[in-house]
């Protein structure tokens, strides 16, 4: 990452407190277990990938409308086109919303744990924003978002927790704010949520976020696609035209329309997922973490005995990467991903080991 001090002079002074989002380790060997940022540890199938290398032409620009792909998504979630809009990664309409809707006038509010992108985004676009405490237990106490007045982005399930809301909690918060945009980022959402895309219709201030990064294999393809009312959706596309109109490749195209004709993988992989998801849950608490219960293909696990940081490093040096921060309130957590049942008892094994020498 470039800090502070390899700044140029050129750098516009608009961005020298900006504080970049910190992503997850990517390493270059490839022989640990990789458990630290929630990708899907089965890869996309021979269809997706095919379909992406055999994409023609590629000497001409990919498809601004991508009109394929959105009819393809309006079938599948049973919604219609005009409320829906792909992007690069769902981070990228994240960005966009912020963009859009956020100002000085129009703050934003999120929950002081939640995923790190939301206060680089706010910082970027210079939009005032508040953090509101999760409670103790780290679930969100909807009351503090009832009636707030604020341009509200939540996670759910919310990360790096994993804890979820149901439908009717986020609805009580879309309702009481009808003058505000409530952006629900459902990066997770497949792995036991319940997703707020059925009030989509109803309430013209909603907009729901997914990708095809986690639940669908496709990570690395950069993928994201949400749902709101047209207008949400026209003034995301007049953003995203006034950047990058060809902002997905035409092979990312073709995998995703790909992906969505095969169904049945996907839900197959997340129904292996919450398996292994429940397994790999038992097994620590009995090794006595305390785990906080997760919708996601990633837990969130403490122990008593084992300092956060400690376990993080400890676990990488034995070749197995999880991912630890280190703001104050939860870095005695360690986030894991939930992997294949391989990866999960290498995992199990470690800790055991970690837990004997101790
Ligand atoms: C992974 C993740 C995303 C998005 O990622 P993309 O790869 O950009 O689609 C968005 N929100 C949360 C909370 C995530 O964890």
């Amino acid at each position: 990452m470039t800090g502070i001090s390899a700044m140029s002079r050129f750098f516009s002074s608009k961005f020298k407190g900006l504080e970049p989002y910190t992503p997850g380790e990517q390493p270059k060997d490839t022989s640990y277990v990789k458990l630290n940022t929630n990708e899907s540890p089965f890869p996309p199938l021979k269809a997706v990938t095919d379909a992406a290398a055999s994409c023609r032409p590629l000497n001409l620009y990919s498809d601004p409308t991508c009109s394929d792909l959105i009819a393809k998504l309006a079938e599948v979630y049973k919604i219609s086109p005009d409320r829906i809009i792909p992007s690069n990664g769902s981070d990228e309409t994240l960005y966009f919303a912020f963009l859009a809707f956020c100002d000085s006038g129009h703050p934003a509010v999120f929950p002081d744990i939640t995923y790190g992108f939301y206060p680089v985004f706010a910082q970027i676009t210079n939009t005032p924003y508040t953090e509101i405490p999760l409670k103790e237990d780290m679930t969100i106490d909807i009351n503090d978002y009832i009636g707030i007045n604020k341009n509200i982005f939540i996670a759910n399930p919310n990360a790096p927790t994993g804890i979820c809301l149901t439908t009717g909690e986020i609805e009580q918060i879309v309702k009481s704010n009808p003058s505000n945009v409530v952006v629900i980022d459902e990066a997770y959402v497949d792995f036991g949520g319940e997703s707020a895309l059925p009030l989509v219709e109803k309430y013209d201030n909603l907009l729901v976020v997914r990708t095809f990064s986690k639940s669908r294999s496709l990570a690395g393809a950069r993928l994201g696609f949400s749902f709101g009312s047209p207008g949400l959706i026209n003034d995301l596309n007049t953003i995203r035209f006034s950047t990058n109109p060809y902002n997905i490749n035409s092979m990312t195209l073709a995998a995703g329309i790909a992906s969505l004709e095969n169904e049945d993988y996907t839900i197959e992989n997340c129904n292996t997922i919450i398996k292994n998801r429940e397994y790999t849950t038992d097994k620590l608490r009995s090794l006595g973490f305390e785990i906080l219960p997760s919708c996601a293909n990633f837990i969130f696990a403490k122990h008593a005995g084992l300092d956060g940081g400690w376990l993080y490093a400890e676990l990488k040096r034995r070749g197995v990467l999880v991912r630890h921060f280190t703001k104050e309130r939860i870095c005695q957590y360690n986030r894991i991903t939930i992997g294949s049942m391989d990866q999960m008892n290498v995992l199990i094994s470690e800790l055991e080991d970690i837990l004997k020498e101790r």
